[in-house]
């Protein structure tokens, strides 16, 4: 069932992982136009070739640099005549030693710009352009179990996510007289190159690992459940859920210690 059908989209962080497979998922799910902002733009133009160009586009847009955000979401009004979805994905990871003994407020900086500052400049200026056009749309950022977590390492990125719940919380209720709905989703371990990357092991280790201490048992994790989500959370499915974040993670933040009072 198409659950998109002739929706626009935006999203952020759509040339790798679980922007990428979200981008599928939407042309999928129906969607008229599929625009893909990012910063890498020959990986971003491979997934607009994988969906095809009929209905997928790729922009360059910077999420730190407010220009470009509100420079994207306008051509994407300007194309479309609308713009129903948003899907604030972009993030990165800074490393596993940002630590609060040893935290580099450079890379702390350049994180918040990404996760915090770049994510709010996208729900910013999408909101604006569904009140202007007046879409009941749906925007969706993407947290992480660790906007609900306390963390052993990478001090700043958790910070960062639990940010991301308190712009969702806060734009929910302020967009909510308007039609439009906010929500988030929140990925336990997905293999992606940002995790890749980070911790330096294969796809198949990671997910083994992930598979380990994940309560619900006999699958991995991937982009696709994701991407699911995000379905879920951008289409009528969801009409009246707004302000929630959905977390994606086979029981991971619920399990109880082995020993218990
Ligand atoms: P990824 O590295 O595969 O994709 C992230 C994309 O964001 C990349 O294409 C990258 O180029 C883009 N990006 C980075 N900085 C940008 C900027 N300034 N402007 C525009 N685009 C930029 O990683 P992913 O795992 O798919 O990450 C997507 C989101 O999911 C992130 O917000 C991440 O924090 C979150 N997340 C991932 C996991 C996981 O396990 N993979 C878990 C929880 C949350």
């Amino acid at each position: 069932m198409k659950k998109l059908d002739g929706k626009v989209a935006i999203i952020t962080g759509g040339a790798s992982g679980i922007g990428e497979a979200t981008a599928h998922a939407f042309a999928k799910h129906g969607a008229r136009a599929v625009v893909i902002a990012d910063i890498q733009d020959e990986k971003g133009q491979q997934v607009v070739e994988s969906i095809g160009a009929h209905r997928c586009k790729y922009i360059h847009c910077d999420v730190t640099d407010e220009e470009q955000v509100k420079g994207m979401v306008e051509w994407t009004v300007n194309a479309y005549g609308q713009l129903d979805i948003m899907f604030s994905n972009a993030g990165i990871l800074s490393g596993s030693n940002q630590v609060i003994l040893d935290l580099d407020f450079s890379r702390f900086d350049r994180l918040f710009a990404v996760n915090v500052r770049g994510m709010a400049a996208c729900v910013k200026h999408a909101a604006r352009a569904m009140v202007d056009g007046r879409v009941r749309g749906s925007i969706v950022c993407t947290a992480s179990v660790a906007a609900s977590r306390a963390a052993r390492v990478r001090t700043d990125y958790t910070m960062s996510k639990h940010a991301v719940l308190g712009l969702v919380r806060a734009a929910s209720q302020q967009l909510g007289e308007h039609g439009i709905r906010v929500n988030s989703v929140s990925p336990y371990a997905v293999a992606t190159p940002m995790i890749r990357n980070e911790i330096g092991k294969e796809a198949e280790e990671i997910e083994r690992l992930a598979t380990d201490v994940m309560p619900l048992k006999g699958m991995a994790l991937k982009a696709e459940h994701i991407a699911d989500a995000v379905v879920f959370l951008a289409s009528d499915d969801s009409a009246i859920v707004t302000g929630h974040d959905l977390v994606v993670d086979g029981g991971f933040i619920n399990q109880v210690a082995a020993i218990q009072p």
